[in-house]
């Protein structure tokens, strides 16, 4: 079976594949958006403009702005508004700093992508495709606001080798057909795509994950045949799992806290009331 596999998606059916099979296979739409997830989109909002040339203090405008359009369905732990908004404005004047000395041109920034792997397909976006000014370095920068790297295991991350495969194929660079018919130039690649295709197809290649809490360029290191064949194994699992309805809960602390289908889960169980959250719920004194 051919199947699509954008970056979000490995990375649910890596977190519990149940959740994922609510979500993908039976398609039910119980999206929420969460505080952390909507300050990072807004700060790739506003970078994305840095990227396209706006000046620092509209992006940060447009960061302020896109904050406040909606509210969150939900607050992480140890976030709050007042947070965010200090936080959203340093993030993007310390990235926009660390970045002025890089002798680069942008190819492209909120990039997306749809690429051929063996029997599947890999889509995703990339948040800064930039190339070194004497062509002999493509970067494709990844801009993360919450998640650290995790140096033991960084090479091994599967979203980067996904990148690192894409960028590596023409249709990255010359788009392909929609498959989605309300939205028609959704993979159209490069304007100049082709061109641009047969100028770096030699360069050295270089994703890395952009701590912006620091900020702190990381290169994820080189993929190699070792690594595709790990991710396409993964795609395999997956699809068998889909074929014969075989979902394993993970039943993890860290992915259960915020899954949505916590209703409809066998194995989901509300943990008991601590005494403090009692107290603080009834203002009553411990009995
Ligand atoms: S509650 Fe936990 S185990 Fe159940 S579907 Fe959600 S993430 Fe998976």
């Amino acid at each position: 079976m051919k199947v699509k596999f954008s970056a979000s998606q490995l990375k649910a059916w890596q977190g519990c594949a149940l959740r994922a099979s609510f979500i993908y296979v039976d398609k039910m739409d119980r999206y929420s958006v969460g505080s952390s997830a909507h300050f990072g989109t807004c700060v790739h909002l506003a970078l994305e403009n840095f990227h396209n040339g706006v000046d620092l203090d509209s992006c940060i405008q447009i960061f302020r702005d896109a904050y406040d359009e909606i509210e969150p369905d939900y607050y992480n732990q140890r976030t709050s508004r007042s947070r965010f908004l200090d936080m959203g404005p340093k993030m993007i004047s310390d990235y926009a700093d660390s970045v002025s000395w890089e002798d680069h041109i942008t190819l492209g920034s909120e990039f997306r992508f749809m690429v051929p792997f063996g029997s599947h397909t890999i889509s995703g976006i990339v948040d800064h495709l930039h190339v070194s000014s004497n062509g002999k370095t493509v970067y494709v920068d990844d801009l993360k606001t919450g998640k650290r790297p995790n140096m033991d295991s960084l090479h091994l991350d599967l979203q980067m080798t996904s990148y690192d495969w894409a960028i590596r194929q023409r249709e990255f660079w010359v788009g392909v057909e929609s498959d989605d018919p309300d939205w028609p130039d959704k993979y159209c690649g490069l304007s100049n795509g082709d061109e641009l295709f047969e100028k770096y197809k030699d360069a050295e290649i270089v994703v890395r994950w952009v701590d912006l809490k620091k900020p702190e360029f990381v290169n994820v290191g080189k993929r190699d045949e070792f690594d595709y064949a790990r991710l396409y194994r993964m795609m395999e699992m997956i699809d068998r799992a889909v074929e014969t309805k075989t979902f394993v809960p993970c039943i993890s602390a860290d992915t259960c806290k915020f899954c949505e289908f916590k209703d409809i889960c066998p194995v989901w169980v509300d943990p008991p009331v601590r005494v403090s959250d009692f107290e603080e719920s009834t203002g009553k004194e411990e009995w």
